[in-house]
């Protein structure tokens, strides 16, 4: 900001301004004045640019002038959301004070801010995802992390070791801003997440403990568990204190707080969550995810939630057996079709409550409130038989909210306008003295039209009529012809090119009394609409509770669904460290593509604990590691899962490692980000542990890269003994399983049908006979020259490795052969100098890898020959 120079050299209103503007330094303010929002300074500059409107200049202070920008009021949503998206904040500096009474400037005030992580606002908040505020504080050693929701108004606090655990948290939690003490500036970085930073003491856990105890009038924190947290309590209390100011109002309705502990959930690290493609693809986009295959619920709530199970993978066996049942229920009754209707008209009941709380709800917020309580009734009726404990314990009473639901109907009109400011949302027949407000201005339309005629009769003039205009009130208008005709009564208001325009004091008092009334009926009907949220209010821990509990209807009917539609089957939990599935798909692969989809099996148990995947590029190594992990990630959040069994044991994390992913923002090569993930996952897993690894060691050299790949292999198998796959190109890898007992073969199928190789994705054991590199680059449509020069190399490159242990006999052979090869013409078979050298050999002279040898050459020279 360029006002170094002191304010009192500003006007009297920029130096209110700068006054309020020193209190939100880091944030735009739009500063209220009349029908803009105008913005001045750097601020102004920066909105402009952002918002690509017109940067000008207002008057000047302290001798220069002042960079200006503005906003229409009624149009400021649209400007917010933009900015909102853009990762700003933005203070809302009202007009509170009335213009006419003022001296100086009409005193102001910031009412509220707007921030990424805080949005409660429908206009800002975008239906499918949330805005989450998450606070992280503390050291390497432990960090504390508070995560609040305020559209939903879920709070929830944890502590985890190490930067990698943290990491992984936020990218669970995946918030819309940070709120950072100055210390972990820049060390805690979410890609495309604004930061805000607080002072330290902000986030001073003692300080932090007694205002939480304050806020929940709680005696301690115990009943929560959080009791003597630290960091967490220190990063729940900036959280919250962040969000009050925010909303410039204390938070009641947020009365819990979750401790989210370590093993609570399947731990999925930044990278596997993204490899899996939860909820969003590798390259970005949300179509083709595991969400979007899964999701048919039929409110944002469950939508939301939705993401959550799937971004959480529970591990309390209890809970997700109790889903299982409820899924089955639901599935096997149709009650999901039952219900698809009435869990439509409840909407986001969730948001709504939050803005009843904030007292920011709108007239159709109340009206959409009033239709969901009524659907009520309809989503408990199909349950009333249910078994399921989980299900009745979602059921919502009948009649619960009756009473709510009739005082709704009686207070608010079917279709409320947007707004409340110009009235029309309180019903007739609600509230007598708003109805009798409303009763003279209602007659004021006959009174007005028995003066007119009055007045026509008295004066003689037939054309002489009443009508209104903002500027000049009521009035009477003659032509100007018969301008001269009127009473000396009459005061001339106005005089246009054909009419003159009058008023006389008899009109005079009636407009007076009119708009009195309009303004007392608007004024009563603002009264009648704050009671209104106040006694939705006294309800509003059950109504959210009940929100709550649409929300999981929601999404077990929704998996219920699906899992008819999809044939899933529900997944047995055992003790034994095991990972058996039979028939399993993939279940995007599947929806997305016209080929049917081929299952395969899977077996992993104490014994089995590595398999070596193998087979040629494109074979469905990876579809058939994801769609393991997938399947156990289903199971963990309750669903039922793409297989037809599957018995799963504990798992505490998945780790994945699929596809080269550049960080070329981050400055990181391919091997680089490669070994850091390896890394990670060396460190971490455990025997519970299921780890994805796919062609490791392929961002380096080959020898560097085999001897990596090799050495992770044999970590895993030996030390972690992880249930691993490990897809790999390096045949090297599958003499793996000769020399550990717990590593295993198996490779997916392919063959070659006519020169064209064909895929049969199914997985075999043992381990690939042969890579079909050539013949997958021949699919993919690289030139014939160029997979013939690449045949010759991979000749040369095969009898080079196998040079070095050749007898002096096959040297022979082999570069006999090697002439052979570069002088045959493709258009003639298999040329006589190497049908001579094989003559020479008697089959018995030679070991099975010559004989191998051998047969490479063969091939190689029969690859020439045309087909
Ligand atoms: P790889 O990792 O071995 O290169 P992918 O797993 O990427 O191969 O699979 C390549 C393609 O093959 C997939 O995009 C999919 O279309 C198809 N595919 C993979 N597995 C199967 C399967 N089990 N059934 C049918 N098609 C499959």
């Amino acid at each position: 900001m360029n006002s170094a120079v002191g304010t009192s050299s500003h006007t009297p209103m920029m130096q209110q301004y700068l006054s309020i503007k020193a209190h939100h330094p880091e944030t735009l303010l739009f500063y209220r004045m009349g029908d803009f929002y105008e913005l001045f300074f750097d601020d102004a500059k920066k909105a402009a640019d952002l918002l690509d409107i017109t940067l000008t200049a207002r008057g000047q202070s302290a001798g220069e002038p002042i960079p200006m920008c503005g906003v229409p009021y009624h149009a400021v949503d649209n400007y917010l959301a933009r900015l909102v998206a853009r990762g700003e904040s933005v203070a809302i500096c009202e007009q509170i004070g009335d213009p006419a009474t003022s001296r100086g400037p009409v005193e102001r005030r910031v009412q509220r801010v707007i921030t990424p992580g805080t949005l409660t606002e429908e206009s800002l908040l975008d239906a499918a995802t949330d805005s989450t505020l998450c606070g992280v504080c503390g050291t390497a050693e432990r960090y504390g992390l508070a995560w609040l929701n305020l559209a939903s108004g879920s709070f929830s606090v944890a502590e985890r070791s190490g930067k990698a655990a943290l990491l992984a948290e936020l990218e669970r939690i995946r918030p819309s801003e940070l709120l950072l003490p100055e210390s972990l500036n820049g060390a805690v970085v979410l890609p495309g997440v604004p930061s805000t930073l607080r002072d330290a003491l902000a986030f001073d856990a003692q300080l932090g403990q007694a205002a939480l105890t304050r806020h929940f009038g709680t005696r301690d924190l115990s009943g929560f568990g959080c009791d003597g947290l630290d960091p967490a309590l220190g990063a729940a209390a900036a959280v919250l204190e962040y969000a009050r100011a925010s909303q410039g109002q204390e938070l009641q309705f947020i009365d819990q707080m979750r401790l989210v502990s370590d093993d609570a959930c399947i731990v999925l690290d930044a990278h596997s969550r993204r490899n899996l493609e939860i909820d969003q693809r590798l390259d970005g986009s949300s179509e083709h995810t595991l969400l979007a295959v899964l999701d048919t619920t039929r409110t944002p709530m469950g939508h939301r939630l939705l993401r959550a199970w799937l971004n959480a993978p529970l591990r309390d066996i209890a809970i997700l057996q109790a889903r299982q049942q409820a899924i089955g229920e639901l599935q096997e009754a149709y009650l999901d079709e039952a219900l698809r209707e009435p869990l439509k008209r409840i909407g986001d009941l969730q948001r709504i409550l939050t803005r009843v709380a904030l007292r920011s709800a709108l007239p159709r917020d109340l009206a959409r409130l009033r239709d969901a309580l009524a659907a009520l009734p309809e989503v408990g009726q199909p349950l009333d038989e249910v078994v399921a404990v989980r299900l009745r314990a979602l059921k919502p009473d009948a009649g619960a909210f009756a009473d709510l639901q009739a005082l709704l109907t009686r207070a608010i009109v079917a279709e409320p306008p947007a707004v409340l400011r110009d009235g029309g949302v309180l019903a007739s027949g609600y509230d007598a003295q708003l109805d009798a407000l409303r009763a003279t201005r209602a007659d004021a339309g006959q009174w007005l039209a028995d003066l007119e005629v009055r007045e026509r009769d008295e004066t003689g003039i037939a054309t002489l009529k009443i009508g209104y205009n903002r500027v000049h009130g009521y009035y009477l208008e003659t032509s100007r012809a018969r301008a001269t005709d009127v009473p000396d009564h009459y005061i001339r208001r106005q005089t246009l090119k054909n009419a003159e325009r009058f008023i006389t004091p008899e009109l005079k008092e009636f407009e007076e009394r009119a708009l009195s009334s309009q303004s007392r009926a608007l004024a009563r009907e603002r009264e009648l609409y704050v009671q209104l949220l106040e006694i939705l209010n006294e309800d509003l821990g059950r109504l959210r509770t009940c929100a709550e509990e649409i929300a999981e209807l929601d999404v077990l009917c929704c998996l219920a669904e699906r899992a008819r539609t999809l044939r899933l089957e529900p997944p047995v939990f055992s003790d034994a460290p095991e990972l058996v599935i039979t028939e399993g798909r993939h279940l995007v692969v599947e929806q997305v593509q016209s080929e049917p989809f081929i299952p395969n099996d899977l077996t992993l148990d104490e014994s089995r604990r590595m398999l070596i995947v193998t087979g040629p590029n494109m074979g469905g190594k990876s579809t058939y590691m994801r769609q393991v992990a997938i399947i156990v990630l289903l199971a963990y959040t309750g669903s039922f899962v793409p297989a037809r069994t599957a018995r799963i044991g504990p798992i505490d994390r998945i780790f994945t490692r699929i596809g080269a992913a550049d960080d070329l923002s981050g400055g990181r090569s391919t091997f680089m980000v490669e070994m850091t993930e390896a890394a990670s996952i060396l460190h971490n897993a455990t025997a519970n542990s299921l780890v994805l690894l796919d062609e490791i060691g392929r961002g380096t050299s080959t020898y560097d890269g085999l001897a990596l790949a090799w050495a992770s292999a044999v970590h895993l198998a030996r030390s972690t003994r992880s249930f691993v796959l490990f897809a790999t190109h390096y045949v090297e890898l599958t003499s793996l399983a000769e020399s550990l007992e717990s590593v295993a073969n198996v490779h997916l199928r392919a063959t070659e049908h006519e020169g064209r190789i064909v895929f049969l994705h199914s997985v075999q054991d043992g381990p690939a006979s042969q890579s079909y590199g050539i013949q997958v680059a021949r699919l993919a449509g690289v030139p014939d020259p160029v997979l013939e020069i690449a045949r010759e190399k991979l000749t040369e490159l095969e009898y080079n490795a196998h040079r070095a242990t050749a007898s002096p006999l096959q040297a022979d052979l082999f570069a006999t052969s090697r002439a052979a090869i570069s002088e045959s013409d493709v258009h003639e078979p298999v040329s006589d100098p190497l049908r001579d050298a094989l003559e020479g050999i008697e089959p018995d002279d030679l070991s099975p890898r010559e004989a191998l040898e051998q047969l490479y050459l063969i091939k190689s020279l029969s690859r020439r020959t045309p087909r």
